[in-house]
């Protein structure tokens, strides 16, 4: 299309190559100064148990906290940093903020039995990742268990033969596995079978589509969903619904059998710092869950 509107398209083709060439070299060096200087941090979001609003679980979350830029999200960065390997050392940085967050909130509301989960991307799955999490679980004096490692469907796709075994070792030192952004992948259900996960995350979009605008809309998406949470169940997986935003999501899911939630209706992602302050302030992120109205069934 661009090249049939003649020069003045084909210059603007050339600027925005330009651009992106400009753009990614500024975000390869604010990567390269942001794990120099420790920038990079974990955020931490609640996972509610849907019946009960209480939380069962915390999803780090990776933050770049640039000094003058602000706060930057994970979308670009782990984009490029899967490309040129610095994914590694990011993960590393983020991890070990994360499990100090974790263990710190735990010990702070007393709390012995919540999860941190962990995001890692295709390569981040190698030999290094078990041998990591024993040494960490070990340092954080924490039960393996409350270790969950959340994987999409482009990890089990990638062209990675190690993937199974690690996951394996992952899973017989006692942590657990979490499919995350569930059915938008190519063919999800195959990967139940074949992979020893714990944990089935649907995608934000089926949540979303459950209260699109047409009634035809919202029954399919909640029949899905009710299949998806039943094949799960079966399998012996729990269920985690992502992007709750409103208490009508939260009900009907609620209501066709999935077991936990995630979303903005009960915390946003947030800093480590600005959990420990709601807690000094005894606003307890599960008490504001539970006190939001129910509907009664
Ligand atoms: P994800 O693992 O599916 O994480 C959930 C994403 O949904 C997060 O976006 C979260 O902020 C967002 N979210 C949570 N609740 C709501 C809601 O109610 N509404 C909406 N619209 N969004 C919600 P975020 O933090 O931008 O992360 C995006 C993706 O980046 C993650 O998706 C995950 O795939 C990846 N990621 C994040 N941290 C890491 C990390 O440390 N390592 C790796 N490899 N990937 C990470
Ligand atoms: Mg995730
Ligand atoms: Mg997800
Ligand atoms: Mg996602």
């Amino acid at each position: 299309n661009r090249k049939r509107d003649g020069k003045n398209g084909l210059q603007l083709f050339d600027d925005s190559i330009g651009n992106r060439t400009r753009r990614r070299a500024e975000l390869e060096q604010t990567i390269e100064q942001a794990l120099h200087h420790d920038w990079f941090d974990a955020f931490l979001q609640p996972i509610v148990e849907l019946q009960s609003g209480r939380i069962v679980g915390y999803e780090a979350l990776m933050r770049l906290r640039h000094p003058l830029n602000g706060v930057m999200g994970p979308a670009e960065i782990i984009a490029l940093a899967e490309e040129n390997g610095t994914i590694h050392d990011i993960g590393k940085q983020v991890f070990d903020k994360a499990l100090d967050h974790f263990t710190r909130l735990s010990a702070l509301t007393g709390d012995k039995t919540s999860y941190l989960a962990l995001n890692v991307s295709p390569s981040q799955i190698d030999a290094s990742l078990p041998v990591w999490l024993a040494s960490a679980v070990h340092l954080f004096d924490i039960d393996p268990s409350r270790i969950i490692i959340e994987i999409t469907e482009a990890t089990l796709l990638h062209d990675n033969p190690h993937i199974q075994t690690v996951l394996q070792k992952i899973g017989d030192f006692g942590c657990r596995i979490a499919l995350d952004d569930f059915g938008t992948g190519y063919s999800s259900l195959s990967y139940l079978s074949r992979f020893p996960v714990n944990i089935i995350k649907i995608d934000q979009s089926f949540i979303r589509s459950m209260t699109g605008d047409t009634p035809e809309l919202r029954e399919r998406s909640r029949m899905l969903i009710e299949g998806i949470a039943a094949i799960s169940h079966k399998m012996k997986c729990r269920v985690v619904a992502e992007g709750i935003e409103t208490e009508d999501q939260w009900h009907a899911v609620q209501a066709i059998g999935v077991d936990f939630g995630q979303g903005y209706l009960f915390g946003r992602p947030q800093s480590f710092e600005d959990i420990e302050a709601r807690l000094g302030n005894g606003d307890l992120p599960q008490i504001k869950a539970a006190t939001v109205t129910r509907i009664s069934s």
